[in-house]
């Protein structure tokens, strides 16, 4: 135990109202709170905000958290305020003299806020913000630099943004402040590079388990044509998962509608989801889902961020993800009640094409879109053993328990390595 090992339990009850730690959330708590830089890895849904959420509360001064969406930190703020969480955004966007308001957060002394948001271009473009940081840690109210995200520090990643190269200069800037990196990013190459770029050169990874053992994954062969895919999914809304809630990725905004409008015209409750939407359709639309009204939302993969639905029983891609990385997100919004869900991939080579076109310019695409193939094409090894690889995981044949198509029909798997349905029914 620590000195503040009391408070973080009276904290986690009384203020987050939670009962007790997911895996590896409170020694990454106790490892921040004793004054270390580290990088946490966890899943998407699994708690990391929460990892520096609560160390912001039990020691006293201020925590900077970076986060690279104006939207997820607005969420953030939002749910702090319920839990009457003293925090606070600074924005570019609102009124000068609400940003005014929030900067000067940063030298106050007496100032009650506990959390700031920031995006990571304001260390770079904002002389004034970087000045009254500054004085923040003169002060010794600099507690800790939480970087959210911090996988889009590296050009090996997913989603680099190239304003994370900026956070370089904060190990150095604010020596004894420690540095909290959080992604759901795991591969070793990103991780590497992502502390090389921090300047926080071997510091350390906390790690979870990137396993969902009640997700199911499996393979179906894409036909050809538009209406048999259509068909496919009629099928299974229809029938496999009647009465459950699901999503429906799409790789384009055409495909949504197209899809939409052909399952309604079948009699199904679908709702369409894409980036092209309204900001209140788009609401309107998570909502009707929401409240079961329809069965299942077909999407791009603009719908994502801020799905709480914990019961949703299947995620179908219509068509691969250009990643794994992307897949396990995207299907990882499956299940999150904790029991048994489906992930089900439409796989067809002419789609490896459309996808290529689309990633050929972002750097290492080509390769992340080729894990990605190789999850689809394989016939013979469990394909939850290919996701730990791809997370530099091992997990054992055990940890499948027969939740992937391979290992549920290892017969029929051996004579059908070119991709026959492996779960014959729909
Ligand atoms: P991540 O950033 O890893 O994707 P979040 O921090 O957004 O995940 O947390 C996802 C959800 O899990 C939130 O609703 C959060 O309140 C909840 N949560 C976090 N930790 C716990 C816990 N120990 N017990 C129960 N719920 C938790
Ligand atoms: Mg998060
Ligand atoms: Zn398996």
């Amino acid at each position: 135990t620590y000195e503040w090992s009391q408070d973080v339990q009276n904290t986690l009850k009384n203020v987050f109202h939670i009962e007790s730690f997911r895996p590896k959330q409170l020694g990454a708590i106790n490892s921040t709170l004793s004054g270390q830089h580290a990088i946490v890895v966890m899943p998407t849904g699994a708690g990391k905000s929460l990892c520096y959420q609560l160390p912001a509360l039990v020691k006293p001064g201020l925590t900077v958290v970076v986060s690279p969406l104006i939207s997820l930190m607005e969420d953030q703020v939002r749910s702090l305020t319920n839990r009457c969480i003293p925090a606070k955004l600074i924005t570019s966007t609102g009124s000068k003299e609400e940003s005014s308001i929030a900067l000067d957060i940063l030298k106050d002394n007496e100032s009650e806020i506990k959390l700031i948001y920031v995006t990571p271009e304001r260390f770079a473009k904002s002389k004034r913000f970087m000045a009254n940081l500054q004085k923040c840690y003169a002060d010794g109210r600099l507690q800790r630099i939480a970087i959210d995200e911090v996988h889009c520090c590296s050009q090996w990643g997913h989603d680099f943004r190239p304003d994370y190269k900026y956070l370089g200069i904060l190990s150095n800037m604010f020596p004894n402040v420690p540095i909290l990196g959080l992604t759901a990013t795991a591969t070793a190459s990103v991780l590497t590079d992502v502390q090389k770029i921090l300047n926080i050169p071997g510091c350390l990874v906390i790690k979870s388990t990137f396993n969902r053992p009640n997700l199911f994954y499996k393979i179906l062969e894409k036909p050809t044509s538009q209406e048999e895919c259509v068909t496919i999914l009629e099928k299974l809304l229809n029938g496999r998962y009647k009465g459950e809630s699901g999503i429906i990725y799409t790789n384009s905004i055409k495909d949504s509608e197209d899809i939409t409008k052909e399952l309604r015209k079948r009699g199904l409750r679908v709702g369409c989801y894409h980036a092209n939407l309204d900001a209140s359709t788009r609401t309107q639309v998570h909502l009707k889902w929401h409240d079961k009204y329809y069965q299942a939302i077909v999407a791009t993969v603009a719908f994502g961020m801020g799905i709480d639905k914990s019961d949703v029983r299947f995620v179908i891609h219509h068509t691969i993800s250009k990643s794994m990385e992307n897949y396990y997100q995207e299907s990882g919004r499956a299940g999150r009640d904790g029991l048994r869900a489906e992930c089900v991939t439409m796989y067809r080579m002419q789609d490896v094409f459309k996808v290529s076109t689309m990633v050929f310019s972002s750097s290492g695409g080509l390769e992340h879109l080729y894990g990605m193939v190789k999850y689809c094409l394989n016939g013979t090894q469990c394909r939850r053993l290919l996701i730990a690889e791809h997370f530099d995981e091992t997990w054992g044949d055990a940890d499948c328990n027969k939740m992937c198509d391979v290992c549920c029909h290892p017969v029929s798997n051996a004579k059908e390595v070119n991709l026959k349905p492996h779960c014959k029914t729909l």
